[in-house]
């Protein structure tokens, strides 16, 4: 009986924040099974339906007809992507977790090559080459990886991509606030997680529409990166030197 319990656990969750993506919700998740189908490992597909307003939940609904191993959270409203992630993280029953977008601009193939890297690092993250986004989204995101980097110490390429992998028993370590799934690396490393980045391919927004401008990311990431800096420099960290028992 245990030995069937054990059996049926799940190695890997991939978790996919969806908002309004009704369009591209369904080719992305039967691509993304096509993908981990042929790794060998037993998986599960979480989508979070961040309180979409289209078709998405609908669309989930008749999907797990035909790929079994989705699961599908919706909220009530919308929470944002941080959020989305955060439930997908609290949902997942795998050892490893790996998150993507719902819009296909990532591409599951590369998800393979991340979980190789697993063996020796605790979190692979993508960085987009080639990026598929307009000049301002590429211009803008230059400027605030570098303001982002300089202000935490980093040296994070590219925050903004959400392909990454990463061992469930350290996301679930950290305490995510809204607006934090850009700075999650660096509160993983905080956590004492080995953290690498490797790169990934990038395909452009074919549908559905981007939920972010300059103004949301910008000003609201200042916001962000000044608690980010503030929990690394309050950090609880010590060293013993002795103990008695
Ligand atoms: N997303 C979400 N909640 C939000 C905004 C976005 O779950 O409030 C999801 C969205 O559906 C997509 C991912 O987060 O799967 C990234 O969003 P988008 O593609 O618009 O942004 P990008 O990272 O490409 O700039
Ligand atoms: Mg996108």
């Amino acid at each position: 009986m245990s030995f069937m319990a054990n059996d049926s656990r799940i190695e890997l969750s991939l978790v996919i924040p969806a908002y309004n993506e009704e369009q591209s919700i369904e080719s992305c998740v039967r691509e993304a099974d096509g993908v981990l189908a042929r790794l060998g490992k037993r998986y599960e597909i979480v989508v979070v339906d961040d309180g979409s307003t289209d078709g998405t939940f609908e669309r989930l609904r008749a999907l797990k007809k035909d790929v079994s191993a989705l699961r599908a959270v919706r909220f009530a409203r919308n929470r944002g992507q941080t959020t989305a992630m955060a439930a997908g993280f609290e949902h997942a029953r795998g050892e490893i977790v790996v998150t993507m977008d719902a819009d296909m601009q990532n591409d599951p193939a590369d998800i393979p090559r991340l979980l190789e890297k697993m063996d020796e690092w605790d979190v692979v993250c993508g960085v987009r080459e080639g990026r598929r986004d307009t000049f301002v989204r590429k211009a803008s995101s230059a400027i605030a990886n570098s303001v982002r980097n300089r202000l935490t110490h980093e040296s994070i390429r590219d925050v903004g991509c959400t392909l990454r992998a990463c061992r469930a028993r350290h996301v679930r370590r950290i305490k995510l606030f809204e607006g934090m799934h850009r700075f999650l690396p660096t509160l993983l490393k905080l956590e004492g997680a080995r953290v690498v980045e490797i790169p990934v391919s990038h395909r452009p927004r074919t549908k559905g529409v981007n939920k972010y401008g300059i103004g949301n990311r910008l000003f609201k990431g200042l916001r962000d990166l000044f608690a980010v800096r503030w929990m690394q420099s309050r950090y609880v960290k010590y060293e013993v030197k002795e103990e008695i028992e």
